[in-house]
């Protein structure tokens, strides 16, 4: 299944995209696409509905961020090689894990917008996945019955505020609208192998980053097994995977984000998001 959310922001709907592109409303069987509404055996039950028996959507609304009453948004950061290399980084040992707080969340195609005082705004195409289940201290083996659903995620990042303003990650990982998510959860069903998707992102129509989630230093079900050995992850949480190369950083001269550019970046099968940038006033 497709799910999403759709409407004005805050306000959004549960819905389905159905085999034919079509929006569906949910709201009559679930309240969000959000936490225990992600567990298996919600799924299970979602599953069974013939989607053309749900009200279908007039027009084409605003899709919001995938995931609603996000609790966590966590990421992982330089998880392939050559992203690792590109930014002049070591490729790490252990996952490198930092936050990106929630109030970043926006829809897939919403403004990205730079904060004040930006100067080094840049993208990261991503693979998210959306925990479904309780998870605590659980093996590589089971760690994947533990995942909702996968999703596009966008990891902006403000590489001044991230690296030489001193402090963590967080202050230049967090801005609000940093963090596009979606189009679609895609349950884990449709997503046999996470670790054989293509990703891509294009600014301005140039390709920008290519890559494969085959090539991760990290696999997926390291990264669930990993981070649950140190906090309890729960239905809804988002963990966003790394990026491929192909960063405005890392780039000869480093090319950052400006007013009015364009990103287009999609996973093979779990959709593709449009968005335009714009400087906070
Ligand atoms: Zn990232």
């Amino acid at each position: 299944m497709k799910l999403l959310r759709y409407g004005p922001a805050g306000e959004e709907k549960p819905g389905l995209l159905d085999a034919d592109g079509t929006i569906r409303d949910l709201s009559g069987e679930v309240d969000d696409v959000a936490g225990s509404a992600l567990m298996p055996e919600v799924l299970d039950r979602l599953r069974r509905i013939d989607p053309t028996s749900l009200p279908a959507v007039e027009g084409s609304p605003r899709l919001g961020p995938c995931v609603g009453q996000v609790g966590k948004f966590v990421a992982i950061g330089l998880n392939y090689y050559d992203h690792a290399r590109e930014t002049g980084m070591e490729p790490p040992k252990e996952p490198i894990v930092f936050s990106k707080y929630t109030s970043c969340i926006v829809g897939p195609n919403d403004d990205v917008v730079l904060p004040r005082g930006s100067v080094k705004g840049d993208w990261e195409v991503e693979l998210g996945f959306v925990i479904g289940k309780h998870t605590k201290y659980v093996s590589e083996a089971e760690a994947l019955d533990h995942i909702a659903g996968y999703c596009v995620v966008n990891d902006v990042s403000e590489r001044e505020f991230q690296i030489e303003r001193s402090g963590q990650w967080v202050k230049g990982k967090s801005c609000d609208t940093f963090g596009p998510t979606g189009p679609w959860l895609v349950t884990r069903d449709e997503v046999p192998d996470p670790q054989n998707l293509n990703l891509w992102l294009d600014l301005n129509g140039e390709r920008q980053q290519a890559g494969s989630t085959a090539t991760m230093i990290f696999p997926v079900a390291h990264i669930v097994s990993y981070l649950s050995q140190f906090m309890s992850l729960q239905p809804g949480d988002i963990v966003c995977t790394g990026t491929p190369p192909g960063v405005g950083l890392g780039q000869k001269p480093p090319r950052f984000l400006k007013a009015g550019d364009v990103m287009r970046l999609g996973i093979d099968g779990l959709g593709e998001q449009e968005s335009t940038v714009r400087a906070d006033a």
